[in-house]
């Protein structure tokens, strides 16, 4: 069986399905494979598989201790109709580069690719380890994670979420999303704060070693929907292969080619994925880590040095705002030679100083990465040039990461000798505002819903459901608090 150690301790040895239902380790390390699975079967015999089927392939092997009817029952749940294409993962070309289209899910984002099949994993990683509590997801959101994890939990047998969001710290159309979310295990609760005040709030609830005995004697478990969860890593892998493989059956590719990978990147999960991907057998050349003004990736790949001390900017790709990456933790362990001690101090020195460096030897294993960012300016030009030069419209996340494809061309032309898979992680309507400030050149301050029709009548797009959806939804959760007020509003939906 596959076993997951923990990134700061060698004694930590957990299942599958322990590791998805705990989430983190209790000495703070993330959950990793004591060795990476190898992709067992062929490439060319897996070309023809539907996006289901391939997860299969791909996800028992990280997850061997489920059995064959539980695992294809979870990913079958996941990937039906909740998405907008059969295809589930398109890959389109534009303009000399292929976008692998990650937001045909239900909250028109790449977060979706997980959180629709995590509520599956968990329940039944559950009854496989006779756990016969209800789930209680707590989050705290700054807009795009808790809709996802909301639209991926709401009706689940087993399971309930508590989604908590900065009152005035949302955009108008995800406060919109998560007020109007359908589902009786759900709560949404806004909070009188910011951001931080949501997670600290969180994060002091499941720290309150009282509180979960209580709620554990009436039949509560909490647990936790974000991104270091296995559960969540693990169904990112799969559209690496999709992609390879769509280029293979395309005849873009001949067999064992090599196809490089952007990703525009936050908390450094969906470029992990392309990681284990590659150490899996998928022939991956270079991983291209696309960051936005918030450049910490960028500066820690050509220096080797992690430094978080520095102005935190607001950009308009929110979702890439972040300057403590948490999974990079697991790429630190593996390129240290799986090792738990060197883990730990690099992460001491991160929660102490704010700072880390590595050693020669781990720089050394970097060298299957790049690493590129794009200003505010470039990525709204890129907005723009790809729009004018084909039509296709991109969304300001996605336009960072070809932005720096487009930057890499004049000095690497050998990159582009093979296929390079941009990572798409959000459809433009979910920014339209953004996207059409990119293509017009000038704000006018109209509401949200008005740029979402000139985006619909300018890009020659239909408007997804996501967002049409909620123009005139019934607001369902009206429940606002002051920040110390969680822990009672998580009590009183428990009653
Ligand atoms: C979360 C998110 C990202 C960043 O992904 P990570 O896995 O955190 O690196 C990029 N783009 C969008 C639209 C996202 O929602």
């Amino acid at each position: 069986m596959m076993l997951y150690n923990s990134t700061r301790n060698k004694n930590t040895t957990l299942s599958p399905s322990q590791a998805i239902l705990k989430g983190l380790s209790d000495d703070g390390g993330l959950f990793v494979p004591e060795k990476i699975p190898v992709m067992d079967r062929k490439i060319d015999e897996l070309k023809e598989l539907t996006y289901r089927e391939l997860a299969y392939e791909v996800m028992k092997l990280w997850f061997d201790d489920f059995t064959e009817e539980e695992l294809k029952k979870c990913i079958d749940s996941a990937y039906d109709d909740k998405f907008d294409t059969p295809e589930i993962a398109p890959l389109a070309y534009s303009g000399g580069a292929y976008y692998l289209e990650l937001y045909h899910g239900k909250t028109i984002a790449f977060k979706d690719m997980a959180l629709s099949i995590l509520p599956y994993l968990m329940t039944t990683s559950a009854r496989k380890n006779n756990v016969e509590d209800e789930i209680v997801i707590l989050t705290a959101t700054s807009g795009d994670t808790g809709k996802a994890a909301l639209a991926g939990f709401a009706d689940v047998k087993g399971t309930r979420i508590i989604v908590f969001y900065p009152k005035d710290g949302v955009s108008p159309i995800q406060k919109l999303q998560m007020v109007t979310q359908e589902g009786d295990n759900t709560l949404v609760v806004g909070v009188d704060g910011n951001f931080d005040d949501c997670q600290t709030g969180v994060k002091r609830i499941f720290n309150d070693e009282d509180f979960k005995a209580e709620i554990l004697k009436k039949g509560y478990r909490l647990s936790s929907a974000n991104s270091i969860n296995i559960g969540r890593l693990v169904p990112q892998i799969v559209y690496y292969f999709y992609a390879y493989l769509k280029l293979l059956k395309n005849e873009k590719l001949v067999t064992g080619d090599k196809i490089n990978v952007c990703v525009p990147t936050g908390n450094f999960g969906n470029i992990l994925a392309a990681y284990y991907a590659k150490n899996m057998g998928l022939p991956i050349d270079k991983l291209i880590c696309a960051s936005n003004d918030n450049k910490v990736l960028f500066d820690f790949f050509n220096s080797g040095v992690y430094d978080r001390n520095r102005e935190f900017i607001l950009t308009a790709s929110p979702s890439m705002d972040i300057l403590i990456s948490s999974n990079l933790e697991r790429l630190l362990y593996h390129i240290a030679g799986n090792d738990p001690e060197k883990t730990a101090k690099l992460m001491k020195d991160l929660s102490e100083g704010g700072k880390y460096e590595i050693t020669d030897d781990m720089k050394k294993n970097l060298e299957s990465f790049m690493a590129g960012y794009a200003s505010q300016e470039e990525t709204f030009k890129e907005i723009k040039r790809v729009f004018t030069d084909t039509g296709y419209v991109l969304d300001t996340h996605t336009a960072v990461a070809s932005s720096v494809v487009c930057a890499l061309k004049g000095k690497h032309q050998e990159l582009f000798n093979k296929p390079v898979v941009i990572a798409s992680t959000a459809s433009p309507f979910k920014f339209a505002k953004s996207v059409m400030y990119a293509i017009n050149g000038r704000e006018d301050e109209k509401d949200d819903f008005y740029y979402v029709d000139e985006l619909a009548s300018k890009g020659n797009l239909v408007i997804p459901e996501a967002v049409n959806g909620i123009r005139n939804a019934a607001v369902r959760h009206r429940m606002t608090i002051a920040a110390d007020e969680m822990k009672k509003a998580v009590t009183d939906f428990l009653k």
